[in-house]
């Protein structure tokens, strides 16, 4: 009976069940690399220039805007968007009207944006005020160390990076928060409302500049910063600083066979293209690798994924011998996005049949969407076979999932904005837990994976 249900059932595997020696040793190499990139890479224009950096050392060189002729086999190029959104091609043998193979991830994660006038003082304390940056549960941002990260662009052209509370011995952040004693009437409210948006301001400053007169902790606060950046009060107006966890990448567990990170949505599925494209050296088609910003506002804006900064980016490739049109009709799109992991502290909102499990692989979502599959791009059969096939081909293990039982909530990913450019587009990415928490939770078994499959997915996409 054993021998007909291992030949009829879907059967699945803890990972570790099935990978050899060899493997976990090629699988703490992979999650070191990544999580020394995803240590330096803490906001979207963080993860691009540490990206343009491994890419460069990969023989990578920036795409000339007037160059003439399509990719040659084996030649590298990126395009490095407006320093927020990365693009890369690895040349195939094949030519681009046979269509290419995309891969397309974000490096764009929830966070705390500071507003264009921030500064402010209230009962000689000085704070930094903030909109929040996709979707957080808000109360998880109150209490935690806060790094600022981000530019100031000035009238003059120029601009002045930012980043305080990163190096060692650098000063840090906090959104304070209530005191368990004097709480009674917020811990009556619901967990969205205990803390609200208006409230998500950060602690700046205490010490009031010497003198007479009011406002003088927002004014020695001031002053620190335009000794430092040579910054006024004005430049916040075009500024984009973000305040993001200030926590390391850790190992997590006794067995360490975890990792606990700030932005691993969607960064971890980043890292995997990005060391998947830098191994391909002459593919059969194309290989393009996407690092998007914005999806988690709606893929919109110039570095978004919905952006013609694609379009204009596979013109260049193609050359004038072919249709960009016609390329993205034979194309293939993996949109290498997280999936919830299956939590068993919280089963209640998943259907454990179809949940992603921790340490069973990549995740292939044949849709994702909400209430219906209302919003999700929905992958033919024929796709998610052919990822099948790739897959087991190369000694990936995957898992197939759905992100949450049905009506219980749902989400979405760039898949289709790739689907309405008539690119054949299926999810697959790594499954998290706490996602868009200060800190997310993922397993190195499945990072490994992912990657392994990202790099499948060029070789015989
Ligand atoms: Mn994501
Ligand atoms: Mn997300």
């Amino acid at each position: 009976m054993d021998e007909m249900k291992e030949k009829l059932f879907y059967q699945q595997k803890n990972g570790y069940d099935v990978i050899g020696p060899e493997e976990r040793l090629a699988l703490e190499d992979y999650c070191r690399r990544y999580m020394a990139w995803l240590d330096a890479s803490r906001t979207e224009r963080e993860a691009v220039t540490e990206a343009v950096k491994l890419a460069e050392k990969a023989g990578f060189k920036p795409l000339d805007p007037a160059r003439a002729g399509a990719i040659r086999p084996g030649e590298k190029v990126y395009l490095d968007n407006r320093g927020k959104s990365l693009l890369l091609a690895v040349g195939g043998k094949r030519p681009m009207n046979e269509g290419f193979v995309v891969e397309a991830a974000h490096v764009d994660s929830p966070r705390l944006d500071l507003k264009q006038s921030p500064l402010f003082e209230d009962t000689e304390l000085a704070y930094l005020r903030t909109h929040y940056y996709g979707g957080i549960k808000k109360y998880q941002w109150a209490a935690i160390p806060l790094e600022l990260h981000g530019v100031v662009a000035l009238k003059d052209g120029s601009t002045v990076e930012v980043v305080i509370g990163r190096e060692p011995g650098d000063p840090q952040f906090v959104v304070t928060d209530l005191l368990p004693h004097l709480a009674a009437d917020q811990m009556q409210k619901t967990m969205a409302k205990g803390i609200e948006g208006e409230k998500l301001c950060i602690l700046a400053g205490s010490v009031p500049y010497a003198g007479e007169g009011t406002d003088r902790v927002k004014l020695a606060v001031m002053s620190l910063l335009n000794d430092r950046y040579g910054i006024t009060e004005a430049d916040f107006i075009s500024a984009e600083l973000e305040a993001v966890p200030a926590f390391d990448v850790r190992e997590l567990g006794l067995d360490r066979s975890m990792i606990g990170a700030y932005g691993q949505d969607d960064r971890v599925c980043a890292f995997a293209e990005l060391a998947a494209i830098m191994e391909a050296d002459a593919p059969e088609r194309t290989a393009v690798c996407i690092l998007a910003d914005k999806e988690e506002i709606g893929s919109v804006g110039v570095s978004g994924m919905r952006s013609q900064a694609f379009e204009w980016f596979i013109g260049k490739l193609c050359g004038d011998g072919c249709s960009v049109q016609e390329s993205f009709s034979n194309s293939f799109c993996v949109s290498a996005d997280v999936t919830a992991a299956l939590d068993p502290m919280y089963p209640e909102v998943s259907e454990k049949q179809n949940a992603a499990r921790l340490n069973y692989g990549v995740g292939f979502c044949k849709f994702t969407g909400s209430r219906g599959k209302s919003g999700a791009s929905d992958a033919s059969a024929e796709l998610v076979a052919k990822l099948r096939r790739l897959c087991d081909e190369a000694g990936v293990v995957w898992q197939m999932c759905e992100l949450g039982k049905v009506d219980q909530g749902g989400g979405g990913t760039v898949a289709g904005f790739m689907a309405d450019r008539d690119i054949d587009t299926i999810d697959a990415g790594v499954p998290v837990l706490s996602m868009h928490a200060p800190f997310e939770t993922t397993s190195k078994f499945d990072c490994y994976m992912t990657y392994k499959c990202m790099k499948a997915v060029y070789d015989k996409g």
